[in-house]
């Protein structure tokens, strides 16, 4: 049948602020999200912000990075990762 609109309930028109678009994990989509990545509007849960594996690209350029809980978290993860040769950008070599 077509009954697109199930699961909602009446109480979601309250919580205007509650961002509509806020679905499950891009890998975990039966999870729910905890940050959005505002370049590729993509959602993560908070293991794949742990893990890094939330940011599409964390060596390129991102306008959004500044105010993104992401590449905060992952700035560090990166660096470290350089450090220790372990990131696939040292790996050219
Ligand atoms: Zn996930």
């Amino acid at each position: 049948m077509k009954s697109k609109a199930q699961g909602m309930t009446e109480e979601k028109r309250q919580s205007q602020e509650a961002p509509a678009e806020f679905t499950g994990c891009r890998f975990h989509p039966h999870r729910p999200a905890m940050v959005r990545c505002n370049k590729y509007e993509l959602h993560y849960c908070q293991e794949c912000v742990d893990n890094c594996s939330a940011c599409t690209d964390p060596n390129l350029y991102c306008q959004h990075r500044n105010q993104c809980f992401i590449w905060e978290k992952c700035r560090r993860e990166m660096k470290r990762r350089r450090r220790e040769g372990d990131c696939s950008a040292a790996a050219s070599q």
